[in-house]
């Protein structure tokens, strides 16, 4: 098998702080309204009155930290008419902005919102898994900036092995439409991807 890099997300462990989601924002220097990895709050419930006390009626909450998966069957670089967007030998699935013409098919075929638009340049972006720090060795930005350690980097095969082969949970989509090279720890409420009772509950925020 050719060699896939990928991220390991343990959303037992996310307490939803963003940090992640600022850290990329930082290295790359981001305008307002684009974020290359974005954490969303996915729960539902409500709390009924009970005598003089409140109690929870299905109430769940969890946090999901996600960029861009470098897919195994990307669907980003299959509708791209320039071939801007293309896999790596490594796996990443990399923009290169000298052939992208901002017709923004990416944009809309991603499942996971992972390209984003740069209105000033006119041209598409997206997490190239800080590709200029991997080369140096080092983690991507979001990776070492989490707090809970909940984010890893690296051969999606080891990941795997080291943390089994969940790779789809609420909110993001079934993992059949993009095989996305993406291993989670589900937290303990997760529903099941296209199942799920749930909403993202931070939307608002997110804009
Ligand atoms: S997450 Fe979206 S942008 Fe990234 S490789 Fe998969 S389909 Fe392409
Ligand atoms: S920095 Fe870590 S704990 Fe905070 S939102 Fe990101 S993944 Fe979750």
């Amino acid at each position: 098998m050719a060699k896939q890099l990928g991220f390991y997300f343990d959303a037992s462990a996310c307490m939803g702080c963003k940090t992640c989601q600022v850290a990329c924002k930082d290295k790359n220097d981001l305008p307002v309204g684009v974020n290359f990895r974005r954490v969303w709050q996915y729960g539902n419930g409500s709390w009924v009155p009970s005598g003089k006390l409140w109690t929870p009626n299905n109430v769940f909450v969890y946090s999901v930290s996600v960029a861009c998966n470098h897919c195994e069957k990307p669907s980003c670089a299959e509708v791209c008419p320039t071939g801007a967007l293309a896999k790596r030998a490594d796996g990443l699935v990399l923009v290169n902005a000298d052939q992208c013409v901002g017709c923004r098919y990416c944009e809309w075929a991603c499942p996971y919102g992972a390209p984003q638009f740069n209105e000033a340049k006119g041209v598409m972006t997206k997490c190239n898994g800080c590709e200029d720090l991997l080369a140096q060795g080092q983690n991507p930005a979001c990776v070492d900036a989490c707090p809970m350690r909940a984010l890893e980097f690296g051969d999606i095969a080891e990941l795997r092995a080291k943390h089994g082969n969940v790779n789809a949970i609420e909110p993001l989509p079934v993992a059949t439409l993009t095989f996305p090279a993406l291993v989670i720890k589900p937290h303990r409420h997760a529903q099941a991807s296209g199942k799920g009772m749930g909403r993202i509950i931070d939307l608002v925020e997110e804009a």
